[in-house]
């Protein structure tokens, strides 16, 4: 049951606890795990008009779930679309977006600081079925309209970009986009709708990996794609075949999750800007990159679309590799980790592991430099997060 308009008016965190939420007969109070692959029927026609779609209704759990339905529902009231739906993954959401819309043929601009398997998959899987990606400098307004071409069908982005934090104008590129009749499609696991609705700022699309923030507790994989009933209809589309839907049991986890997500995005965020303002200052850091810093050149506009800074802060070291080692090896409390968006922090050296693949010229040209760490801040005492911080970076010689 999705919620009535005077509902819609409902502020983040009453959305957050109360959205989506169907009963069963029995008046559960907290919302049902339905571990249930398929669903019966009263007769051989209540059947056939739940097959053919005639009556609306649950039939088969890579169809729908009432569990999947309702945190499909909460996010979609969260992000302020129309509609949701839920997949396996936040790699599996970014998928169905691109072959629901995109065919054979068919040509992508995306910005150059994406989430690596995303560049994986653009590059190396969606180009073996004749959709084609050309990458473009995130901050760059210019270079993407320069990037179209007739077969071009959508822009594919991320805002702050990992680990460098640039930002993208969401406003800008959908304006050069939809001019040309181009889909835009925003991957907003950094933000979350708590800090960044990016269908408000004229996106058509948003993708999530639900597995970072919303889930929040590190647990489950899960992702999202968020947008009019008629865009994500076509996503829905490929799911129901294609198969990569949200377990049950993972999304009864996320709903849970996004309970709290209001709460721990404005904490985590709020940890983050002291963390970034306490390294800026600190002896051994040469540069830190963080959106809600005046120091970041695209301070001001990304005042105009997301709420704050956010929880993920870079970092470079005064040194290479090895003072970053030292940094990272004498952590204590926080946690050696590609992961992101977790309670607990997390701290890591993006060019030996997240982007170790990539040539050394790419990673020089995309300024991912042996110096630079990146911490996702959780939800212990800033005091505690700087000190760890401190013991590896005061060891740095010079
Ligand atoms: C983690 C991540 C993904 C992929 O999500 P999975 O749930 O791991 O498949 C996509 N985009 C961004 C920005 C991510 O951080």
């Amino acid at each position: 049951m999705r919620l009535g308009q005077d509902e819609l008016n409902y502020r983040p965190e009453t959305l957050a606890v109360r959205a989506g939420q169907q009963r069963s007969q029995f008046g559960e109070h907290s919302e049902a795990l339905y571990l249930t692959s398929s669903f019966v029927f009263k007769n051989a026609a209540h059947a056939a008009r739940r097959f053919s779609g005639e009556e609306e209704g649950n039939v088969y759990a890579r169809f729908s779930n009432p569990t999947v339905t309702m945190f499909e529902d909460r996010l979609a009231a969260l992000e302020g679309a129309e509609n949701c739906v839920a997949t396996a993954s936040g790699m599996s959401a970014i998928m169905a977006t691109v072959l629901a819309h995109l065919k054979h043929g068919d040509h992508i601009v995306a910005s150059n600081g994406l989430f690596g398997a995303t560049v994986q998959l653009f590059s190396n899987i969606l180009s073996r079925t004749g959709i084609t990606t050309t990458f473009v400098p995130q901050t760059d307004p210019a270079a993407w309209e320069a990037a179209i071409r007739p077969e071009t069908k959508m822009f594919f982005l991320e805002t702050p970009s990992n680990p460098l934090t640039e930002i993208a104008d969401i406003r800008a590129l959908t304006a050069v986009a939809h001019a040309k009749g181009i889909l835009v499609a925003v991957d907003n696991c950094f933000c979350t709708p708590i800090l960044q609705r990016p269908l408000e700022l004229g996106a058509d699309l948003v993708v999530h990996s639900a597995t970072k923030f919303l889930d929040g507790q590190g647990r489950v994989l899960g992702g999202a794609v968020c947008g009019s009933k008629q865009l994500t209809e076509e996503v829905f589309k490929y799911l129901r075949t294609a198969g990569p839907t949200l377990s049950a049991f993972n999304a009864w986890v996320l709903l849970k999750g996004l309970e709290t997500l209001k709460l721990r995005v404005e904490a985590q965020s709020a940890s983050a800007a002291q963390v970034a303002a306490w390294l800026e200052n600190h002896p051994k850091v040469a540069r830190v990159f963080y959106p809600g810093l005046p120091s970041h050149p695209q301070y001001e506009l990304a005042k105009t679309q997301q709420k704050s800074g956010g929880a993920i802060v870079a970092f470079t070291v005064k040194g290479a590799r090895n003072e970053a080692w030292q940094v990272v090896d004498n952590c204590q409390l926080l946690s050696i980790t590609a992961n992101l968006g977790d309670t607990k922090t997390t701290i890591t050296h993006p060019a030996s592991t997240t982007h170790g693949r990539i040539s050394p010229e790419a990673r020089a040209a995309a300024g991912i430099g042996e110096g630079l760490l990146r911490i996702a801040v959780g939800l212990e005492a800033f005091e505690d997060i700087v000190t760890d911080l401190d013991r590896g970076l005061v060891k740095i010689v010079g």
